[in-house]
């Protein structure tokens, strides 16, 4: 249900229809526009009757909200909303330039790249500590080792840097480290390790699942919100299709779904997407131009001897010309 104030509401307003909401034994969230508040009532909507909430003086109107991912919905939150990891805004206009390995691999590999990206424009840096591999056998990322890499290249390069939580019991320990924490593609369902990144303290990048339906992965992230983490952002990084040239199918149809549908900031993976150097750049392109906030793109110094996904990682100089093209592009779409 939302509760939707008359404009310029003041303080006692929003107090009384906050206990109100608690009396009912629901949870509150406020939505503060420039003009109006909107206040959400979230869980078992059966008991309440509009007019107790009518009866409030400086209420307009009582709605039920439609979307089943009521917070992530734009029913709640009509304007698009801005996310900020460590000073950097991505969402409505900014735009999150993200580069980095696949892997963190050594302290020097990492410091190396981490000046390339910069170099490059990059605002962030990615890179993986514990890695989700298909097979047992491969490397599984250097552990909280990868992690204190990563918090220096953070102090070195001043870019914050974003890295993936697999386990709800590590969520503590990324959290100490990283400034964004990833939810990758294979763990979207992952309900506990959801609830777990609901409660923590830093902005959550939620990659969609490979196989998911843009509803599920809304959910997703509406498991994130109702848990009390409102800094999600959303990655499209290519479901499974019968193609095999590509890695996986980037769904650019799926980034203005998820546009229209939500207002948290969408943005690009076209790295896992593509699978290959050279079709990196065309679906950097094609996800911005579909509205993506932003990219995530794997950067290697030298991507025949990585670890993992080398096939798919840009050298320095790649990465820079996509840079430059991806600015042109948002520049021409007038939204940066
Ligand atoms: C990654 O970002 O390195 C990764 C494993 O991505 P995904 O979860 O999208 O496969
Ligand atoms: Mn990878």
């Amino acid at each position: 249900m939302l509760i939707i104030l008359r404009s310029h509401a003041d303080q006692e307003t929003i107090d009384r229809v906050v206990e109100q909401i608690e009396k009912l034994k629901m949870q509150a969230h406020i939505s503060q526009g420039e003009y109006r508040t909107i206040i959400g009532a979230l869980g078992d909507e059966t008991p309440i009757q509009p007019d107790q909430f009518l009866a409030i003086d400086g209420v307009a109107k009582v709605v039920p909200i439609m979307q089943s991912f009521k917070l992530a919905g734009r029913d709640f939150c009509p304007e698009d909303s801005i996310i900020e990891v460590s000073g950097v805004k991505v969402g409505r206009g900014h735009y999150a330039w993200i580069g980095g390995p696949c892997t963190v691999e050594s302290r020097e590999s990492s410091l190396d790249i981490a000046a390339a990206v910069r170099r490059c424009g990059a605002n962030m840096m990615r890179g993986g500590a514990f890695k989700p591999r298909t097979s047992p056998y491969s490397f599984q990322g250097l552990g909280e080792e990868g992690l204190k890499i990563l918090s220096e290249c953070r102090e070195k390069h001043h870019l914050p840097v974003v890295t993936e939580v697999m386990d709800p019991r590590e969520v503590e320990l990324v959290c100490k480290y990283a400034d964004m924490i990833q939810i990758g593609a294979r763990n979207m369902q992952n309900y506990s390790l959801l609830v777990e990144v609901g409660k923590a303290n830093k902005p959550v990048l939620l990659k969609r699942g490979p196989s998911a339906s843009v509803k599920n992965w809304l959910l997703s992230a509406e498991y994130v919100l109702s848990n009390g983490n409102k800094d999600v952002i959303l990655c499209e990084r290519g479901s499974q299709s019968f193609e095999t040239d590509t890695r996986f199918t980037l769904d650019v149809g799926a980034i203005a779904v998820a546009k229209r549908d939500t207002h948290l900031p969408v943005i690009v993976d076209p790295s896992h997407a593509a699978g290959r150097w050279n079709l990196v750049e065309p679906l950097t392109l094609a996800g911005l131009a579909a509205g993506a906030d932003g990219i995530i793109v794997e950067v290697h110094n030298c991507p025949e001897k990585a670890r993992c996904d080398g096939p798919q990682a840009l050298t320095e100089k790649r990465f820079s010309e996509l840079m430059k093209h991806a600015r042109a592009l948002v520049n021409v779409l007038g939204k940066q």
